[in-house]
């Protein structure tokens, strides 16, 4: 099977699963009214909408109060490292191409130690979904500055409030060429769900933006101003349009939710398989017929 028709059965089989059945025994512990909780529920229902395979499906995440979702999915999962779900998560598409992929972590493990990775992924256009859950600050080691985080603000490490200038993750993702993007809000579990849902089954690398506060250390008014400023992407707004796409993500205060960019171009596992066919020629390329050219010599 080519790389691309496995992918393609990864995606369309109907095994009549329930939502309970992407769900495992454990039960999150984040912090009472964190956004991660309606990003789970959203991937919830994503995965059940797509019937994706749970022995077919893996998600893999970095380090951080967001990294915690594999442990939540009842699918193939992996809490890595800091930093390093992007290739660990490249490594499990390439040698299982079958395997529907997500990735799931947070700003500040995506973005600081981690924030080398995305511009590689892009551009070999690996078909595997980003879910970056962004609440602007370090959670699980209890409420530093992140990447993200907006100049002015007072945290544990930043007294006088912060004197950097933050990221723009989805401007950063429409620079680096990634192929499908969306940003979604944690408390509208509906539309966060079809974006998801989108991002897995567009071809190629896909990035899902995702407001999601930390409650704990940003309060509960920062939820209700993230509630505020998430708005629909404006009316007749083309995702095909990239310079389109970069007037909406410079937009200062309110935050567009919605597909912000899309393109289809080939993926790393179909330039792969044409690359296997130009080596191959007609011949069958098996592990035991390159390991004979070594022995006939
Ligand atoms: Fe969520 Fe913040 Fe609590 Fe972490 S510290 S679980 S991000 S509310």
């Amino acid at each position: 099977m080519t790389t691309m028709q496995a992918q393609a059965t990864a995606k369309t089989e109907n095994k009549g699963y329930t939502i309970a059945d992407y769900k495992s025994k454990l039960k999150p512990i984040w912090c009472p009214g964190c956004g991660d909780y309606g990003v789970v529920n959203a991937i919830y229902r994503a995965f059940n909408e797509l019937q994706l395979v749970p022995e077919k499906t893996a998600v893999i995440s970095g380090i951080g109060c967001s990294s915690r979702i594999p442990g939540y999915v009842s699918t193939y999962g992996f809490n890595t490292v800091h930093g390093r779900a992007i290739p660990i998560a490249s490594g499990v598409k390439i040698s299982s191409p079958e395997t529907t992929v997500v990735v799931a972590g947070g700003d500040g493990d995506g973005f600081a130690i981690g924030g080398g990775h995305m511009p590689h992924v892009s551009r070999r256009n690996i078909d595997m979904t980003y879910i970056v859950m962004d609440n602007q600050i370090y959670g699980l080691t209890k409420g530093q500055l992140s990447p993200t985080s907006e100049s002015g603000l007072k945290t544990t490490t930043s007294q006088y409030g912060s004197i950097d200038t933050p990221l723009n993750i989805v401007g950063l993702a429409l620079s680096y060429n990634v192929s499908f993007i969306a940003r979604g809000f944690a408390g509208d579990i509906n539309s966060l769900s079809k974006l998801i849902k989108e991002a897995i089954t567009h071809k190629g690398f896909s990035v899902v933006h995702v407001v999601s506060p930390c409650v704990t250390y940003r309060g509960m008014e920062y939820f209700k101003q993230a509630k505020e400023t998430c708005v629909p992407l404006p009316e007749g707004y083309d995702p095909t349009n990239k310079v389109e796409a970069f007037k909406v993500v410079e937009e200062q205060v309110k935050k567009y939710i919605g597909v912000i960019y899309r393109e289809r171009r080939p993926t790393f596992g179909e330039r792969l398989d044409e690359m296997q066919k130009m080596a191959s020629g007609d011949k069958k390329v098996t592990l035991d017929n390159i390991l004979d050219q070594y022995l006939a010599k």
